[in-house]
C-alpha cells in the first residue's frame, strides 16, 4: 500500500435515537368506573359477549379498540426506528408496587398493590377502584384482549383433552382430575411488527441433463449443471408477532413444558384488543410483565431472519440442484412493540414424582379461539408395555418376511 494514502476516518455513526413512545393511556382515569347509565362501579366483563357489564343494570358497552390510533396502526412498510405504546416501557425496580388512591365516592385512602390486582374496593363505601394509568412497574399494558371462551366451555374442551389420553396418563391424575379447577389467567404479552430489508447472495446450480458413460465394464452418472450467482433483495413484513414476556416463561428450562404448551395454542385475534380497563380483569388472575423491549428483540430478530430465509427458499425453483448462501443479511430497518394481556383457561396439575421431584402439567385452553393444548402425566408402565407388544409385532411380521422371501 502507498504511502500517504490514508483514507478518511469516517465520524462515529449517530447513537441510535430512542424509542418513539405512543401514549395509549390518554384520558385513563384511575379511581371510580360508574356504569354510565345508572352509576354503580360494579363492572366485569360479560365473556358470552366480550363486553364490560353493569351488575345492577346489565347495560353494556364495549372500550375502544387499542390497535385504533394511526401510530399504532400505521402501514408496517412505513416503520423506522423503534416505536413501543407507553405501556411497554422499561420497568423501573424501584416503582413503589402499592399505591393509594383516594376513593372520589367518600375520600377513604384506598391501597392497591400492583403485584396482585390492579383493583381494589374501598372498605368503607364498598365501591371498586381501578387502577387503569400506566405506572412504570409493567403492571398496566397498552392494551387487553379480553375472554371469549366462557369457563364451562373451556371445562368441557380440558375434559375432552385428558379423555382421549386417559388410556396413557397416571392413575393418580386420573384419579384426581377436577376440571373445576380451571383458572382464567391474562398472560403478559409484546405484540411486535417488524419492516425489515433482507439480503442474501450466494450460488445456485440448475441441472441442464444427466446422462450415462462407460468406461471398460463400469459405467456412471454424470450430471450436468449450470452454476449462477442468485441474489434476494426484498423486505420482510412481520405483522402482530407474540412474544410472551414474563420472564418465567422466556426460562426454557424451568418451563420448556409450559411454553410449548403455551406457544401451540397461538394465535391470538390481536387487532381486536381493547384499550387496557381494569374491568376486564374482575373476576380473572393476571400475570405482570417482568420483561423489557430490549430482552425481547432477540426473540424478534431471530423471527426475522427466519421468515426472511423462508420467503428467499419459495423462490429457488429454479434451482434443483439447491442454493448455497455466502451471504446472508437482516437489518431491521422498524420495529413497533404494544404490550398485551391476552386470555388463557389454564388446568394445572402438579405431579409428584417418585424421585421426591415435583412436576407441573398443563392444559390450556385459548379463550378466543377454544384452541386447547397441554400435557398429561403418563403411566410409564403402561407405555412400556405397549412399546413391548409393537415390538413383538414387528418381529413376527420381519419373520414372516423372511419365510416368504427365502
Ligand atoms: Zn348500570
Ligand atoms: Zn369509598
Amino acid at each position: 500500500a502507498a504511502a500517504g494514502a490514508r483514507a478518511a476516518v469516517p465520524p462515529p455513526p449517530p447513537p441510535p435515537p430512542g424509542p418513539r413512545v405512543v401514549r395509549t393511556d390518554e384520558g385513563a382515569v384511575d379511581g371510580l368506573t360508574r356504569c354510565e347509565r345508572c352509576g354503580s362501579t360494579e363492572i366485569s366483563l360479560n365473556v358470552a359477549t366480550g363486553r364490560l357489564r353493569c351488575s345492577y343494570c346489565r347495560y353494556e358497552w364495549q372500550g375502544p379498540s387499542a390497535l385504533a390510533t394511526s401510530d399504532l396502526n400505521s402501514p408496517i412498510g412505513e416503520l423506522s426506528g423503534v416505536v413501543i405504546g407507553s405501556g411497554s416501557a422499561d420497568i423501573i425496580p424501584s416503582t413503589d408496587e402499592v399505591l393509594t388512591f383516594k376513593c372520589s365516592a367518600c375520600g377513604a385512602e384506598v391501597v392497591i398493590d400492583t403485584n396482585e390486582s390492579t383493583q381494589a374496593r374501598c372498605h368503607w363505601c364498598r365501591n371498586t377502584l381501578s387502577m387503569n394509568q400506566q405506572v412504570p412497574n409493567g403492571a398496566v399494558p397498552d392494551m387487553v384482549l379480553p375472554f371469549r371462551v366462557p369457563k364451562d366451555d373451556a371445562v368441557a374442551r380440558i375434559a375432552e383433552f385428558v379423555k382421549k389420553r386417559t388410556f396413557f396418563a397416571h392413575p393418580v391424575f386420573k384419579r384426581e382430575f377436577n376440571p373445576e379447577n380451571v383458572m382464567g389467567v391474562y398472560l403478559p404479552y409484546m405484540v411486535v411488527d417488524v419492516n425489515a430489508r433482507a439480503s442474501l447472495a450466494g450460488q445456485g446450480e440448475h441441472q441442464t441433463r444427466s446422462y450415462t458413460v462407460k468406461s471398460g465394464d463400469s459405467r456412471r452418472r454424470v450430471y450436468d449443471a449450470d452454476v449462477y450467482d442468485v441474489v434476494r433483495d426484498f423486505t420482510v413484513h412481520i405483522d402482530d408477532l407474540t412474544v410472551e414476556s414474563s420472564r418465567a416463561r422466556l426460562d426454557k428450562d424451568a418451563s420448556r413444558n409450559t411454553n410449548n404448551i403455551i406457544n401451540s395454542i397461538l394465535p391470538f385475534d390481536v387487532e381486536n384488543a381493547v384499550r387496557y380497563d381494569s374491568n376486564y380483569l374482575s373476576g380473572f388472575h393476571s400475570e405482570r410483565r417482568d420483561s423489557n423491549v430490549a430482552d425481547l428483540t432477540p426473540v424478534a430478530t431471530v423471527q426475522a431472519q427466519d421468515v426472511a430465509r423462508h420467503a428467499a427458499n419459495q423462490t429457488l425453483e429454479f434451482y434443483d440442484r439447491g442454493v448455497r448462501w455466502d451471504h446472508e443479511r437482516v437489518d431491521v430497518v422498524g420495529q413497533r412493540w404494544v404490550s398485551a394481556y391476552l386470555p388463557v383457561w389454564l388446568y394445572s396439575y402438579q405431579q409428584r414424582k417418585s424421585n421426591g421431584r415435583s412436576f407441573l402439567h398443563y392444559v390450556a385452553v385459548n379463550a378466543r379461539t377454544g384452541e386447547t393444548m397441554g400435557s398429561v402425566p403418563v403411566n410409564q408402565p403402561k407405555l412400556l408395555a405397549v412399546a413391548g407388544v409393537v415390538q413383538v409385532v414387528g418381529t413376527i411380521l420381519f419373520a414372516l418376511i423372511m419365510l416368504t422371501g427365502g
